[in-house]
């Protein structure tokens, strides 16, 4: 065809998560180590409340920023949990997703010829949104420091074309989540530079070792943050497209117009159900969360005991242990372990350039499925070795 598309557009890659899962299907029996989808039903009364809307006929458009009852919701319920204060009227704003939050800051934000600070590996969505802006990703290389930024690596990046220092905490891929210490450091460098911080906390419910630590704990920092939550992970509810976006409202007041021309509302009935989520007794992440760190007991063994180094993940519920020995890109090692071994997991690469030499590993999959996908890899690792001896994982004492 003669007629040009947006070039940004057509060099934007599908992300490479989903090139990964999409090839699933040609496997039947294949172990899916792949998406970020928790394998649990969301909570009953979530699922109820979403019934009532329905039946109810609460199913037309809500006001562009979301339900006020909801905002309220939310706001309470992050707020308390991690010492912010954002007003629900006009600092909360409902989105399709996280991924919503994501555009709409991002698009709100960026101009051409901006810079933006991405702490790499960093979750595949964050690069794409960066370019299409027309601005440039920075990377902060965290792979010598347990995949946790650090303050005086990221100050040295920062120049007068840097608008928006990027952060996913728990981290999407590595699984590491930034202790109170190293907060404490980067928020210092923050409040000397006049930059905004975008703080994509999807993952904030899932940490196993200590509470999760949020930048809107820091007042300093404050009119030019924004931070990302949502039930996606938190709650089971990836296709409900719930995201939660808090920010300063003389820019948030930009915002709702982008997520207004995007999607006009996150979906209503869904809306309804959030409320519940928030307000109701649900204990769903920690239920989620004590099946999590038993699985990340068996995933952190099995993977030690085939001689794969590993950063203990401290949150979400990924692994990301290198497989650099091996002289293939993780994109070969993803794809030969699948089409060999039947077990399917993510490259690295998928993560920036910065993931080259890892794979991804998703433990929101039922024991069985892990028990399986680990007895796989681990008899792939073995023929990569030239080692016919299959590496059958311990079983976690429950
Ligand atoms: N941010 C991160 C770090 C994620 O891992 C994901 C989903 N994998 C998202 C955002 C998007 O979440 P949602 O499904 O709520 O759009």
């Amino acid at each position: 065809m003669a007629l040009r598309i947006n070039p940004l557009v057509e060099k934007t890659p599908l992300s490479g998560i989903r090139q990964m899962s999409n090839r699933l299907p040609a496997h039947p029996g294949a172990v899916n180590l792949t998406v970020g989808q928790p394998d649990f039903p969301p909570p009953d009364e979530v699922k109820e409340a979403a019934r009532q809307a329905i039946g109810q006929r609460a199913t037309g458009y809500s006001m562009n920023a979301g339900l006020p009852e909801l905002r309220q919701a939310a706001a309470a319920y992050y707020g308390n949990k991690y010492g912010f204060r954002y007003d629900p009227v006009s600092e909360t704003v409902i989105t399709a997703g996280g991924s919503g939050s994501m555009d709409a800051v991002l698009r709100t934000i960026l101009e051409p010829g901006d810079e933006a600070i991405i702490p790499v590996p960093i979750y595949a969505g964050y690069e794409p949104l960066i370019r299409l802006a027309g601005a440039t990703p920075v990377y902060l290389d965290t792979r010598r420091t347990g995949f946790i930024p650090k303050a005086d690596a990221l100050e040295k990046l920062i120049t007068p074309k840097t608008k928006v220092v990027i952060f996913n905490n728990p981290s999407n891929p590595t699984g590491v989540a930034i202790p109170k210490d190293r907060m404490d450091r980067l928020a210092e460098v923050l409040a000397r530079h006049e930059v905004f911080i975008l703080s994509d906390d999807i993952y904030s419910e899932n940490t196993f070792d200590t509470p999760h630590q949020s930048f809107g704990a820091y007042p300093a920092l404050r009119d030019r943050l924004f931070l990302i939550h949502g039930l996606s992970k938190s709650h089971s509810m990836t296709g409900w497209r719930i995201g939660v976006l808090f920010g300063p409202a003389e820019v948030m007041q930009h915002i709702v117009k982008i997520h207004a021309y995007n999607a006009i509302c996150a979906p209503t009935p869904s809306q309804y159900a959030a409320i519940e989520a928030y307000t109701g007794n649900t204990k769903a992440p920690e239920k989620m969360n004590r099946a999590y760190i038993q699985r990340r007991q068996f995933i952190t063994a099995s993977l030690k005991e085939m001689n794969l180094p590993l950063v203990r993940p401290t949150g979400a519920f990924y692994a990301f242990p290198s497989i650099e020995e091996f002289p293939i890109t993780s994109k070969d090692f993803a794809i030969r372990a699948l089409e060999e071994e039947g077990v399917a997991v993510v490259h690295g690469s998928a993560f920036t350039m910065y993931g080259e030499g890892h794979i991804r590993i998703s433990y929101a999959a039922s024991m069985d499925q892990l028990e399986k996908g680990m007895e796989r890899l681990g008899r792939f690792v073995g023929k990569l070795r030239g080692d016919t001896r299959t590496i059958v994982p311990d079983l976690p004492q429950l």
